[in-house]
């Protein structure tokens, strides 16, 4: 049987356990660590670029996200961009567009408004659109028609960004976080193992 033992070993080689083996690699005391993944290839699962929407949830448009909920979630979203930055990733990986969350009818625009104003201060570049911004941005939310002639009766209204980094492949960040990692101090062991499934963990004195 061939022994090896690690200070940690990382089951699973999505994009958490990529994101964890790359923390580990880059900044922490860790001298040897591993990452074991059950199928032949990183990210085959929920990470891959076309299983989910690739979409970087900051929390200034997630409207089901409390102020409290969008302050974490803005420190570890900004890990995304801080990495992809790091590594010249945008425009490859990680892409801006605008995004917006949109309030139809009375109830929701006074949500949208009262909602830009607790949220604008965490996220200072939000914006609120207007009906008349909305017919530049984003006009079929406004005409209910295709000559442009008649407006759609309800009040609407938006919150949103146009300059922001909004989407990353996760299947794509998985593999660079993986590379950056084994290529983040050559002192460590840094070892990924694939067609690798953990079927049991046990505890055997002060190690498993
Ligand atoms: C439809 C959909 C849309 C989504 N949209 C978004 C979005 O827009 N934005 C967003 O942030 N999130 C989104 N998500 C969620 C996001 O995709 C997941 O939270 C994320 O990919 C989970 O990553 P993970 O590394 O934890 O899991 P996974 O990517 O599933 O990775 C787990 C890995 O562990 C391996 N593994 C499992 N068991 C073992 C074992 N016993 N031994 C060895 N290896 C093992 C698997 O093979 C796999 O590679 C979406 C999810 C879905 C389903």
């Amino acid at each position: 049987m061939n022994e090896k033992h690690y200070e940690v070993v990382i089951v699973g080689g999505g994009i958490s356990g990529a994101a964890l083996f790359y923390e580990l690699a880059k900044y922490s005391t860790a001298k040897n660590i591993c990452m074991l993944e059950k199928y032949e290839a990183l990210a085959t699962l929920n990470s891959k670029g076309t299983s989910n929407s690739q979409t970087i949830h900051v929390g200034d448009i997630e409207t089901n996200y409390t102020l409290d909920k969008a302050k974490i979630t803005k420190r570890t979203a900004k890990m995304i961009e801080k990495f992809c930055l790091q590594y010249g990733l945008e425009d490859k990986i990680m892409f801006k567009h605008q995004k917006m969350a949109l309030g139809v009818g009375e109830e929701e625009v006074q949500f949208i408004k009262d909602r830009y104003e607790s949220f604008k201060e965490l996220f200072p570049y939000l914006e609120l659109y207007s009906k008349e911004d909305l017919k530049e941005l984003e006009p079929k939310l406004v005409w209910a028609d295709k000559e442009q002639t008649i407006e759609r009766p309800e009040p609407i209204v938006a919150m949103g960004a146009k300059g922001e980094y909004t989407t990353v492949d996760f299947g794509a960040m998985t593999e660079e976080l993986a590379k950056a990692g084994q290529a983040a101090d050559e002192s460590k062991t840094t070892d990924i193992f694939y067609n690798s499934e953990v079927e049991e963990i046990e505890e055997i004195g002060d190690k498993y």
